[in-house]
């Protein structure tokens, strides 16, 4: 543990027992396993993938190890350092139990931006301080310090940022990095599509820094549910005593150590979306009431039109759904557009066309 951190975490989660399974020690290969209660007979259904035959009565690895691996292989951050996630939400709801005290603390948020970040805050009772980002959709540093008080232990930074889509500058992340007393949880749900290169790496740089990723996005695998932090492995451990025991089934952990053999095939589709991307981006400027497109670094453009509500509302009736974010503080008249297949751009811009 980062002792000069220690004072971050709640009293209580630093007292913390936390539960034991018979078999998170156990590593050997178990004969008889008469520990846990399951059903030794066998399951009603079973996982068939990749030519296994999966019985599901047993409890699945609390720790999971081997998907861990997996991961530590591709993303080049040591195992001791990953946490696996029902989603990055899991991990963003786990960060508010470790480190908030309800009712006390409070967090930074960068407006506008992810919505669980405040969602979360407000399951756990922990207040929310709002430092709008500038009209850029950049930090506004000094805002942020004069927004920290002494119960602030947290500020959330979404790299690249939804909805606006573009990377937060790194040497501002940097600035926060290293004069913030807390922790700086870096959400890059977005990391595979943009320029600038992932903070995972940097972890032995900055102690108090969380990094989340996700499957749900480039991975093409946002049913599945699987989510990671990257931090110190004071951290780490801390949100895996936290955390439910079992909180990644088998079906989950198999299908994702399945999925992860596919890194070439999930290059070719970022770069194909990032190409589509690049492609809409100039089909739409020549909209007569497209006033403005966001640089964007990640799978989605944020668009000022003339008219949103009502161009969000023509949209629908043509079976396109986009999301409307002209409600938003700093996004008036915007709606956020996902890239599509090359298909579903053109049909877009072709409705789009139509219009009025
Ligand atoms: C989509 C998204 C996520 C993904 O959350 P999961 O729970 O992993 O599906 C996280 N952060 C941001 C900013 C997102 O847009």
């Amino acid at each position: 543990m980062d002792f000069s951190l220690d004072h971050l975490i709640r009293e209580n989660i630093r007292n913390l027992q936390p539960y034991a399974t018979a078999r998170h020690e156990f590593s050997g290969e178990a004969k008889v396993m008469l520990d846990a209660n399951e059903n030794a007979i066998g399951s009603p259904v079973t996982l068939d993938i990749a030519g296994k035959h999966e019985l599901l009565n047993r409890y699945p690895d609390p720790v999971q190890q081997k998907l861990k691996h997996r991961i530590s292989e591709i993303k080049g951050v040591p195992v001791e350092n990953i946490f696996t996630g029902n989603g990055s939400d899991e991990a963003i709801d786990v960060l508010f139990r470790i480190f908030c005290e309800p009712g006390i603390d409070n967090v930074i948020t960068l407006p506008p931006t992810y919505g669980m970040y405040s969602v979360a805050a407000a399951i756990n009772n922990v207040k929310v301080k709002q430092v709008q980002l500038t009209e850029e959709f950049q930090m506004d540093i000094q805002a942020i310090a004069d927004a920290v008080d002494e119960y602030t232990k947290m500020i959330f930074i979404c790299s690249p940022n939804n909805p606006s889509g573009n990377s937060i500058t790194r040497q501002d992340i940097e600035i926060i990095l290293n004069n913030f007393d807390g922790i700086v949880v870096v959400d890059e749900a977005y990391i595979n599509y943009a320029r600038q290169k992932t903070l995972s790496l940097q972890l032995n740089d900055y102690p108090n820094l969380v990094v989340l990723q996700t499957l749900s996005k480039a991975w093409g695998l946002a049913a599945l549910r699987l989510g990671f932090a990257f931090a110190g492995k004071w951290i780490i451990d801390i949100m895996n005593n936290v955390k439910y025991p079992y909180n990644i089934n088998i079906a989950t952990q198999e299908l994702a150590l399945l999925a992860l053999q596919n890194v070439e095939k999930v290059n070719e589709w970022t770069r194909k979306i990032i190409e589509e991307r690049i492609l809409l981006e100039k089909e739409l400027t020549d909209l007569p009431f497209v006033e403005n497109i966001y640089p964007s670094d990640a799978n989605f453009l944020l668009v000022k039109m003339q008219g949103a509500d009502d161009i969000f509302k023509y949209l629908q009736t043509k079976g396109i759904i986009v999301r409307n974010r002209s409600n938003v503080p700093g996004c008036e008249d915007c709606l956020r557009i996902t890239v599509g297949t090359a298909e579903e751009n053109r049909e877009l811009v072709q409705a789009l066309k139509n219009y009025q």
